[in-house]
């Protein structure tokens, strides 16, 4: 499989690793050029305001709403998962893909609390996975078509929708790959590669 890193800002060697690590192929994503051949793209964790001006920037905003629209699958985590969601609660302006149908509260954890560790149910795996959240949005709402594949208490902290995908913790901090490889075998393989 043939999958992309955005590179611009935040924790995205890790991801790499993790992919490497399962055997895919995987490109450096910092413009509109190299998400030709992808089958899937992560948008990794980082800052939500400095990634949505970079990808603004380089075009890439428009570039992976056409990736998306042309069959291509795409996982946001943390920061990520803002970027691909349609709401922002209380940031209206701030730019967004407008893909995912969740609503999210960025850094919704309150401060004492930013960070933490939690281990988590998540549906299809047979043990736990210790996730680490760092400053984590919360998903404050989910649309209908909306697959919730693990929660922390009430709140879903992982979920699909078809070709798309969100975590609001960093799997790729806990030496465990096993989220990178639900993305592969639940959702990469739902893309249609053919086209792009
Ligand atoms: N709090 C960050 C934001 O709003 C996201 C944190 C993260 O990606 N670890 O942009």
């Amino acid at each position: 499989m043939k999958i992309g890193v955005l590179a611009l800002q935040g924790a995205f060697r890790e991801h790499k690793q993790a992919f490497l690590r399962l055997g895919a192929e995987v490109t450096e994503v910092r413009l509109p050029s190299h998400l030709k051949g992808l089958q899937g793209v992560i948008i990794p964790g980082g800052e939500s305001t400095t990634m949505a001006k970079l990808m603004s920037a380089y075009g890439l905003d428009t570039a992976l709403g056409d990736f998306y629209a042309a069959g291509g699958a795409l996982w946001g985590t943390c920061a990520g998962a803002i970027a691909v969601s349609v709401e922002i609660v209380g940031y209206p302006e701030q730019p967004r893909l407008n893909l995912l149908d969740i609503s999210v509260e960025r850094n919704a954890y309150g401060r004492q609390v930013a960070s933490f560790e939690a281990d988590l149910q998540i549906e299809g795996l047979k043990r736990p996975f210790h996730a680490i959240f760092i400053r984590a949005p919360r998903i404050a709402r989910i649309g209908p078509g909306i697959r919730v594949i693990s929660r922390f208490a009430a709140d879903p902290v992982m979920v699909t929708q078809g070709r798309l995908m969100a975590t609001v913790f960093h799997p790729e901090l806990s030496g465990d790959d096993r989220v990178h490889r639900y993305f592969l075998e639940k959702v990469v393989s739902k893309s249609l590669t053919q086209r792009f």
